[in-house]
This record gives structure tokens, C-alpha cells and sequence, in this order.
């Protein structure tokens, strides 16, 4: 094709975060020829590899994040533990989808719970909790009980599954009273955000919800290293009753700057650990609830003013659907999507945010997709050998337990 040109004025867009996600959206952006800028805070990230440019500096350098504003034409977030002042400064220079108050929203699981009811989308029950008495009170109401953390939570940190009040002393010290480490404080107490202080998890070597009894000393960069002052004060917390699901299933709903708006269908959910280990379609529910699924995906993306693409999971109980929880950007569930339809989540984020029409979100294709979790990357062979077995890996360096390395997508 001669002189083929892109028909939007858009040329290169940015993403904040270099994760896998940034790293899949450089490829499917690429692809459709634009270039891509990744800001990241951690060197070497899976997106910097493929990236046309990375600017690596933190989330509060205002002038590194003016930089890369004045680099792209549009930009957009990869994972929603971003400071929300870091997308709402992007945000007033550049054209920024979605827009930063859904970042809001959905980084806090009692706004992104509040959000839900007040539009009628059914939720768990739940409660803030602000004291050891709260805590109490709503366990005994609920029965069994989950406690998470409000912001920062992801793959089921951060959460205990509580059931008699007897417990619960014990989980509070944990998270909010110490046990004091050698710096002092626990991360939650200190208030600073493993992305903040500079160390992610993974270079710790522990993870969120270890880190509570794991002696900071034993991390790679001790946290009396902090740029951010400790600050003594507990996290924000959430009760949530625990749902009896008979299922989880997702959807991915896509919703471009001309409001155009296209849902897939969804996909059932297998977690391990707390970490989704595999997304199956079709889903194993009826067409009926296929479709209230989507219906719903679809009210919640309208009434958010979402551009881009979101994943909404939902707990199956009978012929109920709960939404557990949001996400604005590519998700885990959806990475099937790259292999088994016509238009990947990937390239739909990318012409929703320019502007172009969405592309189909057909299925031509039934399967799995497995996740490689930790040393599961390490046993491709029986992948390679099955020629209907689409194999994606991250380029991390580091196998660590619990960490997402690839995933594998399974055509029937
Ligand atoms: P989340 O980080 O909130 O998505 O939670 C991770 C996983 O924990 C979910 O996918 C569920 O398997 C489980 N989970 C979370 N909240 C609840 C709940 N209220 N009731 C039962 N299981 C839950």
C-alpha cells in the first residue's frame, strides 16, 4: 500500500508502567504503527525492552512526567497502583484516557464499591473498618469475612479470610499494630507504597502480605533507604463478606472516545493462591447470564465515563451476579483475547483511546489461557510441542514465587 497513513492525528502514545501489560500494548500498538513511550520507575521493566523510548524516573518527578507528556500525542495507565496525582498531573498536559477519576475510583475498593451500589450494581456486602471494634462488630454480623486492604491490593495481597472474632486480635497487630521490624514500622503503618519506596516486592524478595512478619532487614534495600518519610498510620481497611461464589467469571468492555461501546463475552476465572491461574471460554455459565454479565459491564463503563478498556469480575452465586472488583486498563482475563479474537484487548485499548472504531471482540476460537506463575515458566516444553499453544512471555529477569512470568494461550 503506498503512502498508507494512520487516519487520526495521534502518533505515539504513552503509557505509565512497564509492566507486562505496558509491554503487550508496545506490541499491539507497534503493529498499528505507532510509536510508544513507557514511564516507568523500575529499570529494566518488561515494557522498556519494546518500548520506542522509556523515560525511568519516579511517579512524583513532575519534571520527568512533563517530559513525557510533551513526547505523546495520548497516553494512558497499565496497572492502577499509580499515584493518582501522578495521572491527574499527565492528565492536565496531555490528552489522557481513561480519565484520572476513574483511576480514583478504582484504586480504592470502598469508593469502587460505593460507585457500584450508588448505580445499582450489586456488590458483597461490606464495611469500613476504622478500629479493632469495627472489625469485631461487622465479623459477627457477616459470619465469614474478608479483610483487605482498601488501595494497593492486587492477586490477593493484602487479604485474610477471618470467621470467628478470636481471630482477629491477631490479624490486627499483624496489619496495623506491628510487630515492630527494625526500622521501626511495617509498610502498612509506614504508609508508604512498596512502588513509592523505590522497592518493588519482587527485589524485596516478599511479598505484601509476608512483609508484615518478615523483618525489614531482610530486604535487598531496607526501608530507613525511603525517599518518603515514614509516616505512622495504619492502611486504609475493608471488610467484605465472604461470598459462597459457585463461580468467577470476567468481561472485558471497550468504550472509545466516540462512545462507541463493545463487550466480550466473558470468561470463567480459576484462581490459585489468590492469583488467577487460568480464564476458560467460554464462560461455564448459562447465555443468560453471559448476557446480564455484559449488560452490566456495559452500564458500569457508561456511568464511569470510561475511555479505554476495563475488566469487570464478577462472583457467580446461582443466577447472581456480585461485581468483586474493576479494572480500567488490560487485564489478566482478557489475554485469551490475543489468540481467540479477532481484535486482541490490547489493539481495542489502543483504538478506543485514539480514536479509531473498535474492532470485533468475536471469539473464533474456544480455549484457555494458562497463566506461568513463578517456576511454571520454567516447564514450556509440553507447550512448544502442542501446536495449538500460543506461548507469551514477559521477559523478566527474575523467577520469583507467586510472580507472573507468561502466560499460554490453549486453542481447542
Ligand atoms: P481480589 O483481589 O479482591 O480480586 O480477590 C482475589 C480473589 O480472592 C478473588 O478472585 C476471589 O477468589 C477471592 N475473594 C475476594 N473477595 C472475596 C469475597 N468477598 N468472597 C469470597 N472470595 C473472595
Amino acid at each position: 500500500m503506498k503512502n498508507f497513513k494512520i487516519k487520526t492525528p495521534i502518533k505515539t502514545l504513552g503509557i505509565i508502567g512497564g509492566g507486562q501489560l505496558g509491554r503487550m500494548a508496545c506490541f499491539a500498538a507497534q503493529a498499528m504503527g505507532f510509536r510508544t513511550v513507557i514511564f516507568t520507575d523500575q529499570k529494566n521493566s518488561p515494557a522498556s525492552s519494546v518500548t520506542n523510548q522509556t523515560i525511568l524516573a519516579k511517579y512524583s518527578d513532575k519534571k520527568a512526567l512533563k517530559k513525557f507528556a510533551d513526547l505523546v500525542d495520548v497516553a494512558t495507565f497499565e496497572f492502577e497502583n499509580i499515584p493518582f496525582e501522578t495521572v491527574d498531573y499527565v492528565a492536565s498536559q496531555v490528552s489522557f484516557f481513561p480519565r484520572a477519576e476513574v483511576l480514583k475510583i478504582t484504586q480504592h475498593r470502598i469508593l469502587e464499591k460505593n460507585f457500584l451500589n450508588s448505580i445499582g450494581v450489586k456488590t458483597a456486602d461490606y464495611a469500613e473498618i476504622f478500629s479493632l471494634e469495627d472489625l469485631q462488630k461487622n465479623l459477627k454480623k457477616f459470619g465469614k469475612a474478608i479483610l483487605k486492604t482498601a488501595t494497593m491490593g492486587y492477586d490477593g495481597k493484602g487479604q485474610f479470610v477471618l470467621t470467628k472474632v478470636a481471630e482477629v486480635q491477631k490479624v490486627w497487630s499483624q496489619l496495623v499494630d506491628g510487630p515492630r521490624n527494625k526500622c521501626g514500622v511495617t509498610s502498612w503503618e509506614c504508609g508508604v507504597t512498596s512502588w513509592e519506596c523505590g522497592v518493588t516486592s519482587w527485589e524485596c524478595g516478599v511479598t505484601q502480605l509476608t512483609l508484615g512478619v518478615t523483618p525489614h532487614s531482610q530486604l535487598v534495600t531496607p526501608h530507613s533507604q525511603l525517599v518518603t518519610p515514614h509516616l505512622l498510620r495504619g492502611p486504609e481497611l475493608i471488610l467484605e463478606k465472604f461470598c459462597p461464589f459457585d463461580s468467577e467469571i470476567s468481561v472485558l468492555v471497550a468504550r472509545s472516545k466516540n462512545s462507541e461501546i463493545k463487550t466480550y463475552a466473558p470468561l470463567t476465572n480459576i484462581h490459585k493462591n489468590g492469583i488467577l491461574d487460568e480464564s476458560i471460554y467460554p464462560a461455564k455459565i448459562s447465555k443468560a447470564l453471559q448476557i446480564k454479565a455484559q449488560a452490566i459491564a456495559k452500564k458500569i463503563v457508561e456511568k464511569l465515563d470510561l475511555v479505554g478498556i476495563l475488566a469487570v469480575e464478577f462472583f457467580v452465586i446461582g443466577d447472581e451476579l456480585l461485581v468483586n472488583e474493576l479494572a480500567p486498563r488490560p487485564h489478566n482475563s482478557g489475554h485469551f483475547s490475543m489468540d481467540a479474537c479477532v481484535t486482541s484487548q490490547f489493539e481495542q485499548l489502543i483504538r478506543a483511546i485514539t480514536g479509531l472504531p473498535l474492532g470485533s471482540t468475536e471469539f473464533h476460537s474456544e480455549g484457555r489461557m494458562k497463566n506461568l506463575i513463578g517456576d511454571e515458566v520454567k516447564n514450556l516444553e509440553k507447550f512448544y510441542k502442542n501446536p495449538r499453544a500460543k506461548i507469551h512471555l514477559y521477559g523478566k529477569e527474575k523467577i520469583a514465587a507467586g510472580r507472573k512470568m507468561g502466560h499460554v494461550n490453549l486453542l481447542k
